[in-house]
């Protein structure tokens, strides 16, 4: 027998007339704070929120759920680079401790500020890319149908 496959996964046939979304592309322009459909428009209002919508392009950028993976990466990021640096520092030359906390804490901030928003925008460039979260809704279809394969809802 055979199946039917979507590439969306999501249950509801996708129009054959959507335009491909390169995931690499997307998180480029999301990463550069830049809207991932037209890379022309800013993604970001202020530091982190999000605009609702691009701008240039019309596309609406407030179905992302970035939530708590963009901090997420930049602790596993930043904890990499600044515990590594600091094991090898206190190995290699023994430095005074307030000669580590003058170095390393500074760092930790600066690292974690600056990572976290172009993180958080590569993050939403993959979203919209894979078509989570209401991003690849179209108005011809506003919302997903129920599956398939489950049965009829009982009247
Ligand atoms: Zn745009």
């Amino acid at each position: 027998m055979k199946v039917p496959f979507e590439e969306s996964g999501g249950g509801r046939p996708q129009p054959s007339s959507e335009a491909a979304r390169p995931v690499g592309r997307a998180m480029r322009r999301g990463a550069r704070g830049r809207c991932p459909a037209c890379g022309a428009g800013r993604l970001f209002e202020g530091y982190l929120a999000v605009r609702p919508v691009c701008r240039v392009c019309g596309t609406e950028l407030h179905h992302h759920r970035a939530d708590d993976l963009p901090p997420y990466l930049t602790i596993l990021v930043v904890g990499h680079v600044v515990v590594s640096g600091l094991l090898l520092t206190e190995r290699l030359l023994a430095p005074a401790m307030w000669i580590e906390a003058a170095i390393w804490l500074p760092l930790t901030l600066f690292l974690s500020l600056a990572l976290l928003r172009p993180i958080k925008g590569a993050v939403v460039g993959l979203q919209w890319a894979l078509r989570l979260h209401g991003f690849g809704r179209t108005a011809a279809a506003p919302s997903p149908s129920p599956s398939p394969l489950l049965p009829p809802k009982a009247a």
